[in-house]
This record gives structure tokens, sequence and C-alpha cells, in this order.
């Protein structure tokens, strides 16, 4: 039989966003090729074993509700699981999991082996095949041609990729991988802007090396969270602790007298690092106030002795790197196995794309990932997965679909990126989403499964856990309406001991659950009919809680929607808009934003320019 060389989508890479991308696509109906330098490596966390955080955990709950595989994998792989946040409000909550290395790679390759309609191939791609402004195929190290017209393009931090520890510099996609210089040399021939970033890793630690009973201890929660909505506790292996350390006065002395030496601090690097996740010489000269930074103590996984000192990122020399991890106490003797270093690579300005992250400039040519200026697994999986949705609603004839601001973190990560755009790494926060009570990571399913069932991305198991579960909580929310507490009633002597003072009037249990002081699990016990699934009472109970705050927020979005998806045609002619500034004008002119929401977050676009706009937009119809 011959070897397939034509495909509806063709990804490349096989990291978070690829992999994320090409079950997408296939899952969606699309002949798709996964190509990537190794099939050992797909799936494969570059940095820290961890998933999730603030943020980042609504990300994944968002990638779950649209079928994705990270909270699944998560599921299978997270030996140490935690709420973050838990005792703020459900906006804010996050779920957390530390990840064994090689079981998370593992259910990754499993998923993606049994998907039908996805091949993978080992082979680096060095070209793509592209015929008038729009992409054709691909050619690989061995010259091999795959044709397909869409192609996502996945490639993390290889391109360009320079690896930094001390002065010394060396040519690598991450430590023990090769870089993609050929392919990012033919990048650089097209009509993209191109950019540099960094970002690094810390030295990894012999468990048997350190004094561990030393250090404080940090077990994951009981009753331990899952990651997916279809996560089931028993699928958890076994479960670790994790350790606290701290940085001393002494560490930061020697990291100062080793700055000399520093790649950042030498000039050698020129890319911008994370921000939210600097290197450990990057704090100290930060936050130089500071006596004393935490070190999370995190296992690689239940069957290697590896640590991963979470928090002291380096890239500074290896006998630096070796004195300052000795210097902190319970790490006296500490036997380094790897060391930290930091890696510089190519990014391409996501302003150049659509909100599909389709290229604006190359026709079928996608973009996701790191390649986009983000740091972050979350991150990187969440673009891949639209990217992989887009390609294949162009395959179908569709048109592109990318969720909305207020409807998802998704929708909030590509607007920022494709509207401002990044000078260092993007991660994502619960603070940049306007509307993050609406956004919570307990209830991406109801926002996005539906969605995602039209498109074609949920199964028919997921799509009968769902349904069963909105039609639960609809259903209880229902009789919650109906069922009423009297005074002086049994129930109301129930509640007595937790109410402030004795009901005075008829209350029904749903307005009794809106307050603090009650729980969902003490208005179900009143009779025997309250519902007993996790998630659909969590659902009610939040819901019922937070009303009034979710209500005020649907009314100003409500407001916002009717002016935010208004079109601006990509061939708007904005010297005809009257009142504009030059300055406002050339923003416009440059970005060319797909719709008046878009523009309004443009930098220096004023809210005057934007009523100009509508006005202009208003007198066109
Ligand atoms: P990657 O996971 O990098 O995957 C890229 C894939 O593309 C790889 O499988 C590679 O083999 C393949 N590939 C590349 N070029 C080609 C080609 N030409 N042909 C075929 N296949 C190709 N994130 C954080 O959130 N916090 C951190 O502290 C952090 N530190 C990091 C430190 C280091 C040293 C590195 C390398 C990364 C770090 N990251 C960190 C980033 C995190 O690893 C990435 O955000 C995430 O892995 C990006 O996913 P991705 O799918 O875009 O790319």
């Amino acid at each position: 039989m011959d070897h397939p060389t034509q495909f509806d989508v063709i990804v490349i890479g096989g990291g978070h966003a690829g992999t994320e991308a090409a079950l997408a696509a296939a899952r969606m109906g699309c002949a798709t090729l996964l190509l990537t330098h190794s099939v050992d490596t797909l799936g494969q966390m570059s940095c820290n074993p961890a998933i999730g955080g603030i943020g980042k955990s609504h990300l994944v709950r968002e990638i779950d509700a649209l079928g994705g595989a990270m909270a699944k994998a998560t599921d299978q792989a997270g030996i140490q699981f935690r709420v973050l946040n838990s005792r703020k409000g459900p906006a804010v909550r996050a779920t957390r999991a530390q990840a064994d290395r090689v079981l998370y790679r593992n259910a990754i390759r499993t998923i993606i082996e049994a998907q039908e309609g996805l091949q993978v191939f080992q082979q680096a791609v060095d070209d793509l095949i592209i015929e008038n402004g729009s992409v054709q195929g691909v050619v690989t190290q061995t010259g091999l041609r795959f044709k397909a017209p869409r192609v996502i393009l996945t490639t993390g931090t290889f391109l360009g990729g320079q690896m930094h520890i001390g002065l010394s510099k060396s040519a690598g996609g991450r430590a023990g991988d090769p870089p993609s210089n050929t392919l990012a040399a033919r990048l650089r021939e097209l009509p993209l802007r191109v950019e540099r970033l960094k970002t690094g890793t810390p030295p990894r630690l012999d468990a048997r090396s350190i004094d561990l009973e030393s250090l404080e201890k940090q077990w994951g929660d009981e009753p331990r969270p899952v990651m997916s909505f279809l996560g089931d506790r028993s699928q958890h292996p076994d479960q670790r602790c994790c350790w606290v350390a701290y940085t001393n006065q002494h560490t930061h002395d020697i990291i100062r007298d080793g700055l000399d030496r520093s790649p950042l601090y030498t000039g050698v690097i020129e890319g911008e690092g994370p921000r939210y996740c600097p290197s450990i010489e990057d704090k100290i000269q930060r936050f130089a106030d500071k006596n004393s930074h935490q070190v999370f103590v995190e296992p690689e996984g239940l069957s290697t002795n590896e640590l991963y000192p979470n928090g002291i990122s380096t890239s500074l020399p290896f006998d630096v790197q070796m004195e300052l991890v000795r210097s902190i106490s319970g790490f006296e003797n500490a036997h380094i196995t790897r060391p930290g270093y930091a890696i510089e690579y190519d990014f391409f300005d996501p302003r150049d794309l659509l909100s599909s992250l389709e290229t604006r400039t190359i026709s079928g040519l996608y973009f996701a990932g790191q390649i986009n200026g983000t740091t972050g697994y979350e991150e990187a999986a969440a673009q891949g997965l639209l990217a992989g949705i887009n390609a294949a609603l162009a395959i179908r004839e569709e048109d592109p679909w990318c969720p909305r601001r207020d409807e998802a973190y998704l929708g909030v990560l590509v607007d920022d990126l494709i509207t401002l755009g990044t000078k260092e790494p993007y991660r994502m926060f619960t603070s940049r989403a306007e509307h993050r009570l609406l956004l919570r990571e307990d209830n991406a399913d109801l926002r996005l499964t539906e969605q995602g069932r039209k498109l074609g991305l949920v199964d028919d198991e997921r799509w009968s856990q769902f349904s069963e579960k909105r039609d639960l909580i609809d259903a209880e929310q229902s009789r919650l309406l109906r069922s009423f507490v009297h005074p002086g009633s049994p129930s109301a002597e129930t509640l007595s001991s937790k109410l402030d003072k004795p009901l005075s009037r008829e209350y029904s249990y749903a307005e009794l659950l809106k307050r603090p002081e009650l729980e969902y699990a003490d208005i179900a016990a009143l009779d025997s009919q309250g519902i007993h699934h996790e998630q659909a009472s969590l659902q009610v109970s939040i819901q019922a809680k937070y009303a009034g705050y979710i209500d005020r927020q649907q009314g100003e979005i409500d407001r916002v929607r009717r002016y935010e998806g208004l079109s601006l045609p990509s061939d708007m002619d904005y010297t005809q808009v009257l009142g504009l500034s030059h300055e406002v004008r050339d923003k416009l002119v440059a970005q060319k934003p797909e719709t008046l929401g878009r523009a309004s977050r443009i930098p220096g676009v004023t809210p005057a320019a934007i009523s100009l706009l509508l006005v202009h937009m208003k007198r066109r119809q």
C-alpha cells in the first residue's frame, strides 16, 4: 500500500498545541497528519510537570468541555491534586495537578493513537509549500512532500532555539532535542513579523540527596479534585507529597556574585522572559528587598527520583547553580541531575493572525501555541484546539469559530493576542477576563459543550453525561423554587442552629440557598429529594449564591454586545471616517480589527474614536 501523501489538515509539532490541534481536526472528520520530531515526545512537558493553576485550569476545563485531551490525560497522570484559592470566590478557584511526566506523555500518545482519521509520522518539517499566497503542504527534512490545503504550525520553542547555561550556548529546541533552524530560516522569508522571546527551567535534583524530612510537607486536597468533567478519582495513580523550601540571603549573595557570568545580565540573551515565571536571578534583582523566596519541591513522577524545584529557574553557570542550590536549607548535599538553562526562540507577532488563528497573509496557514508568544502548556493546548477546529471548518467550507471574551478564556486569550500582541511570554490569569464570574472553571461545560457537540467535537459518551447533568441542574433549580420552609416547621427547626435568627416568614429553598450560612447539603438534608451528583449540586449552589452578581455581569455583557460584534470590513477605508486622529487611523489601518469590539481594545484607540466608527458604520448601512 502506498504511503498517503494527501491530507485535509497537516499539523507540524506534537507538543501541547499540536496534539490538541490534530485531535480536533480528526474528530471533526478531517484526514489529518501529525508530523513531529519524535513519536516518543508526543505531549512532552518541556518544563514543570504540572497542569492547571490559576487561569490555566480554566483553559484546561474549556478544552475538556470541547472534547480535548489535556484534562483526561491529567486525570490519568496526576500524582497530586489541589484546588487553589479554595477559600475565595468561585471565579478564581483553580484546580492544579502535579503530573507524572511519563504517565502524561503515555496518556496523550494513547489518545492520539486511538483517534480515527489521525496519522502520526516522525519527521522534521523543513519547508512549507506555498503557491499564490496559500499553503499547499510541507516538505520534510528527508525531502518527503505531504500535501494539504490547511497546515497548522505548532513548533513551540524550537524555531531558531538557542539554549544558554552561563556564557556557553548551544542550539536546541529544548534540552535533548534539535532546533528547527531550516524551517525558522524559511519562515523568516514570509511576510510575517518575527521576534525573539526566552524562557527558562530550573536544575533538577536527585531526591535521595535532599533532606526531605526537614522540609515543609504539602499534601494534595481531600476530597481529591478531578480535572476532567468526565474524570473519576479511581483513574488517578498513587498520590505523592510535595515540599516547600526557601532561598536565603546567602543564596541571593551567591546569585548576585554570579551575575557577571549570567547570559541575562551580560546581554547575551536578548529575548524578553516570562514576567510571571521569572528566573531566580530576575527575582532577586526585581524584589531586592525580599530575603527569601519559596521553592516548591515537586516529584517528577512515580518511577523516578528526580525532583523539580519550582521557583529557581536559572541560566547561571553550572558552578553557580550548584552553589546556590546547596545554600538552601535541606539541599546541602543536593545532587543535580540536569542543569537549569534558558532558551531563546523565534515567535511570530500574533497581531498577524485572524481570530481563527489563520495567518492574515498566507491563506490556509495557522499558528498555535508558544510560536504565538504565549507560555504554558494550557495556553498552547487551547490555541491548538482552536486552530484544529478552524482548519476543519475551512475544509467543510464553513465559517470560522472563536468564542467571545464573555464566553470563554479561550476567547480572551485569542482576542488579547491578536489585538494587543505581546512583548513578553503571555500567560493566562483570571484578571485578564473582565467577565470572570461567568467564566468559571466549574461551568466550562455549560458554556461550551453544546457548541462542541454542534462542531462535531463531543462524542456520545460526553454528550450523554453532560445532558444528564444539565437536566439534573434544571430540575433541581425548579424544585428549589417550588419547595418552602415555614416558620416553626420541623425544617425551620433543623436550620435554626445555622441561621443568625429564626425565619420570620415562609422562604423558598432557593432563597435559603442564597444565604452565606447555608450550603446546598443543608438544604438537601431537609427532605430526601436533593441530588447526589457532585458537579450538578455545585452548579446549583454557585448559581444560587452568586445570582445577583451573575445577572449584573450578564446585563453589562448584553449592553456591550450590541456593538462588540459589529464587523469592520477588511478593506475599510479609515480615511473616510470623520474626526479620527492620525494616530488612531494608523493603528486601525495597521491592525485591521475584525470587529468594533476588537478595535476598542487596541491600545490608543479611545472610546471617542469608537463612537466615530460606530456613526460611520451606521451611515454605511
Ligand atoms: P512544544 O511543547 O514546545 O512542542 C513543540 C513540538 O513541535 C515538539 O514536539 C517538537 O518536537 C515539534 N517540532 C518543532 N519543530 C518541528 C519541525 N520542524 N518539524 C516537526 N516537529 C517539530 N511554560 C510555563 O508555563 N512556565 C515555565 O516556566 C516554562 N518554562 C519553560 C522552560 C523551557 C526550557 C522550555 C523549553 C519551555 C518552558 N515553558 C514554560 C513553556 C512550555 O513548555 C510551552 O509553553 C509549551 O510546551 C508550548 O507548547 P507548544 O505545543 O506550543 O510547543
